[in-house]
């Protein structure tokens, strides 16, 4: 099974869509993206032909040029102002909000000192049915971006999962069975943690008495089992219990020793 990771946290951002685009910061972001996509195709071009120094000049001017339109803008769009800045929403804020997504959106990333640009981009009604159908559990999504292990990573629900060593490489079909274990394993661990929950809260309700009801109580039953006037191990007991609908207040409590509390519980008198 894939490790989820904290990636939506973490990495992408979204203009959010209740906030109008302003003209500068489209003009800046258009800017950006080319100035990278740029960049990026004459460090590949460089990359298959190492030798030519036509390569390696445009890998350099392209490098220059985008340094110098990043350190124009290392005080705005960097990482630390972007996570405050009401205007770009989180991945997993982003999705987490009105479903499906009918609207194009592109995820922008940004570091320290890289200023946003967009990574990748959902515009047509198709790539929006894919990225809706795995927020909603039905098909795990490749992402753009590996994971802190730098393997290859899915989107499916509201995470994303990295795969593990013995998982890379396996056919789509084999991808897609994974995820349906995955998904199979997330409900299980749910329900377990939700069962746990009202466990807890229901613990909580029973154990709380009221000072002056616990104080009343205890006048009232003498200080001893109301049943048959032991002492030993006494405890605040309800008559009708919470989940029957047995209030708080002194009428429903007395006091009850061990070994008589046992009784009623098997008993139910
Ligand atoms: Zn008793």
């Amino acid at each position: 099974m894939p490790n989820k990771t904290r990636m939506l946290d973490h990495g992408g951002f979204v203009h959010s869509p209740k906030v109008p685009m302003e003209p500068a910061f489209a003009g800046y972001l258009h800017q950006a993206d080319q100035l990278y996509d740029r960049w990026q195709r004459a460090f590949d071009q460089w990359n298959q032909s190492p030798f030519s120094l036509e390569a390696l000049a445009e890998k350099k001017s392209s490098q220059q040029e985008f340094d110098v339109f990043v350190a124009a803008f290392a005080d705005k769009y960097t990482l630390k102002f972007v996570e405050r800045d009401p205007r770009f929403l989180t991945l997993a804020h982003f999705f987490s909000q009105d479903r499906p997504i009918r609207e194009g959106f592109s995820v922008l990333h940004c570091t320290v000192d890289m200023p946003l640009h967009t990574v990748c981009s959902f515009q047509s009604r198709d790539e929006l049915e894919r990225i809706n159908a795995a927020l909603d559990e039905k098909i795990p999504l490749p992402w753009w971006q590996n994971g802190p292990l730098n393997h290859p990573c899915y989107l499916f629900g509201q995470w994303i999962w990295e795969l593990k060593p013995a998982e890379i490489g396996a056919s789509e079909k084999g991808i897609f069975l994974l995820f349906e274990q995955t998904k199979e394993k997330e409900s299980q661990r749910l329900d377990k943690l939700r069962s746990t929950l009202s466990h807890a809260s229901g613990t909580e309700s029973r154990d709380f008495i009221p000072e002056t009801v616990r104080v009343h109580v205890w006048r009232r039953d003498g200080g001893k089992c109301a049943k048959c006037g032991s002492r030993d191990s006494l405890e605040f007991r309800r008559l009708l219990p919470a989940n029957r609908g047995g209030g708080n207040t002194a009428d429903n409590w007395r006091l009850l020793c061990g070994r008589c509390h046992q009784k009623q519980l098997t008993t139910g008198a």
